[in-house]
């Protein structure tokens, strides 16, 4: 019998801030990240058909890339356990293997990844950036035999199908659906499920010309969807201490935690649109809390070698 990935539907929940009230705007979060404790929603949703074709295909290894923090090693650990996969994480910076015990100790991304059965291989930033060239495949498949390939971020065809899954028929209330955008994956299931009567806005947490071509690509649409490109803080993984002060803020008025890497700049931005009318009065606006908590953790370890305000959890 095939392993199917269970994914809950999280419920939707309204914000009540002066500010709304004030520009007569609805806001919603979908809590996506209330489908694990650890795991972001949307990776969840990216591996649940590509563990079913891996299932298909007989293998019994996934294997993927990512970065020391990476939400997507942390999910394809829990997922690929769950569904009785052995995992293999190639992992960006070999600098980290010198002393393994040290790094597992530092990271809880990693360590909950070990503890999830995953094994790691750490390769240097130059190795890794050839990741999908075919040499290096090869050498991985003689390293480690067969395996179930899942690119890094996760994205692909299937992984679209599942983000294709993120809206329901009670989402329809809604006229602009926001979401943070990495690898353009998400926003893609989003914009291949939205009405005629809704707009995709895609919140890109990273500096990247190349995401509206990325989209284009795995999107049906042309339409109905864009790229607000103003709120990366600096690029990927880059934070400054405003947003960390939005993200404790808006913990503090709706006790909804939001990590620094997508969710925070996702809704640091929303909050500027609104500020600036950007959306029309009556709009109802659903925001996808794509999750990214476990991630907290080692942005913290940062702010608390460099003595800044740390992310309240
Ligand atoms: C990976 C991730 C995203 C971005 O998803 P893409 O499909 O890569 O665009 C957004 N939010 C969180 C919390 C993530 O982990």
């Amino acid at each position: 019998m095939l392993f199917k990935l269970e994914i809950p539907t999280p419920i939707n929940q309204p914000i009540q801030l002066p500010i709304l009230k004030e520009k007569g705007i609805e806001l919603w979060i979908k809590r996506e990240d209330s489908i694990h404790p650890f795991v972001s929603g949307n990776k969840f949703r990216k591996l649940k058909y590509n563990i079913t074709k891996a299932q298909e295909e007989k293998q019994h290894t996934l294997l993927t890339f990512g970065g020391a923090y990476s939400n997507h090693i942390a999910a394809t650990a829990a997922a690929g356990k769950m569904a009785g996969f052995k995992t293999i994480g190639i992992i960006r910076g070999d600098e980290l293997a010198k002393d393994i015990e040290r790094t597992l100790a530092g990271n809880a991304t990693l360590k909950h990844a070990v503890e999830n059965g995953m094994q790691l291989r750490f390769v240097s930033r130059e190795l890794y950036r050839n990741k999908t060239s075919e040499a290096f495949i090869k050498e991985l498949q003689n390293e480690f035999g067969e395996f179930y390939l899942v690119p890094e971020g996760g994205t692909n065809d299937l992984a679209i199908q599942g983000c294709e899954e993120i809206l329901t028929f009670e989402d329809e209330k809604f006229n602009y659906i926001c979401c943070a955008v990495g690898t353009g994956g998400t926003i893609s299931g989003l914009i291949n499920s939205i009405k005629e009567h809704q707009k995709v806005i895609g919140f890109p947490a990273l500096k990247g010309d190349f995401l509206t071509s990325e989209i284009q690509q795995f999107a049906k649409r042309n339409d109905h969807w864009s790229l607000q490109n103003a709120f990366h803080f600096g690029g990927y993984g880059k934070y400054t201490p405003e947003l960390i002060r939005f993200i404790n803020e808006f913990k503090v008025q709706t006790n909804i935690p939001l990590d620094p890497i997508y969710t925070g700049k996702m809704l640091f931005g929303i909050f500027k649109m609104i500020e600036n009318d950007a959306f029309e009065k009556g709009s109802k606006i659903l925001a996808i809390h794509t999750g990214g908590l476990q991630g907290i953790d080692g942005v913290n370890q940062k702010l608390k070698n460099k003595n800044q305000e740390l992310i309240q959890v």
